[in-house]
């Protein structure tokens, strides 16, 4: 078969040329002992870039976020965030299992919820109720289509936050989606948050790898936790490389995903076994699928011309676009949408 154009996710990118070949050169050392150069700079190089403190860098998303739930919970708190929420859906249960904490789940508008609604999700000081910790937003909201937040009403909840002594968190695995789409910089974010975990495995192209970064004492807690989480890592400083290629070049064309998203989603709409498409606001395209196909027979019947999707129900697929995805995949995609 001809080459397979895979929109299954961000994730199934590999690394170019050009970070490969920056991987190569990357002087490195025992991370554990704090040795290693490559890894060092990247850390210092996301907090830069958010205007923080420090950072940490881990093998992926799913141990930065439940880092951060761990250092800032004790046994018993909860936590408040959007039903979507990777955290809650797709972190193995990882709030109850490694952190202790109950969840709070907010029924946002398309993952994101607002300044009201934690209002009204704080526990009163009661010995019946969990106590109220802390708040995790995401941006951009995977479940939510890619979705991203008004800064104006991030703001808000931050407020909230302060009046009700709550820590806030952000789910950043896509963020600068959010960034370029919103013309927004980090250190707006973080001014905001306590923490932020950010994915360089997803958009920006690396093989693995997330930052999570905060305030000293909080990254010093964060270290020992990621330790004991069975994290630390020895000479990683090649993948920590391959971050700082991503941080200094993969993030502006993002840009790009966002235009072939919406492209792709032209195409969709003209079908009439396409029912409703979520709004393709970032790299992502969550549509229904009906008439006389079912999302499953969609997806075969896409596989058979070479491009793979994810049916995520009966009745709905997902399409992540990313920087394997050229214009020609993109052409070709839309060809194939109109014969079908
Ligand atoms: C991918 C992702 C993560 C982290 O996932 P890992 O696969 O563990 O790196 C966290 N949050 C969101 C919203 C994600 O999409």
């Amino acid at each position: 078969m001809e080459q397979q154009i895979d929109f299954r996710s961000d994730t199934v990118t590999r690394p170019s040329i050009a970070m490969q070949e920056f991987m190569f050169k990357a002087k490195v050392g025992d991370d554990v002992f704090g040795e290693d150069p490559s890894v060092n700079e990247l850390e210092n190089l996301a907090a830069n870039m958010f205007g923080m403190e420090a950072g940490l860098f881990c093998p992926s998303g799913t141990m930065t976020n439940q880092i951060a739930i761990k250092v800032h919970t004790q046994p018993g708190d909860e936590v408040i965030c959007d039903k979507l929420s990777h955290i809650y859906q797709y972190e193995g249960g990882g709030i109850a299992f490694n952190s202790l904490c109950s969840s709070k789940l907010i029924e946002g508008d398309r993952g994101r919820i607002t300044a009201k609604q934690v209002e009204s999700a704080i526990n009163p000081d009661d010995i019946h109720k969990p106590i109220s910790k802390l708040v995790s937003l995401e941006n951009t909201i995977n479940r939510g289509g890619g979705s991203y937040y008004d800064y104006a009403d991030i703001q808000l909840i931050k407020e909230v936050c302060l009046q009700n002594n709550l820590i806030l968190h952000l789910d950043g695995a896509r963020l600068f989606n959010a960034l370029v789409a919103n013309k927004e910089t980090p250190k707006q974010y973080g001014a905001i948050f306590d923490s932020i975990s950010i994915c360089l495995s997803k958009g920006l192209g690396t093989p693995l790898g997330s930052v999570l970064i905060g305030k000293k004492e909080f990254i010093k807690k964060a270290r020992r936790v990621r330790k004991v989480f069975g994290g630390g890592m020895r000479q990683v400083g090649f993948m920590a490389a391959a971050g700082i290629y991503a941080l200094q070049n993969n993030i502006e064309r993002l840009t790009t995903d966002h235009l072939h998203a919406r492209q792709i989603a032209e195409a969709l709409k003209t079908k009439d076994f396409v029912g409703e498409i979520l709004p393709v606001e970032t790299n992502i395209i969550i549509c229904e699928i009906k008439g006389k196909y079912t999302a499953t027979e969609f997806s075969q019947k896409m596989k058979e011309h070479g491009i793979l999707l994810f049916a995520i129900s009966p009745t709905h697929i997902r399409m992540v676009l990313h920087l394997d995805i050229t214009k020609e995949m993109v052409e070709t995609t839309i060809q194939t949408i109109n014969k079908l």
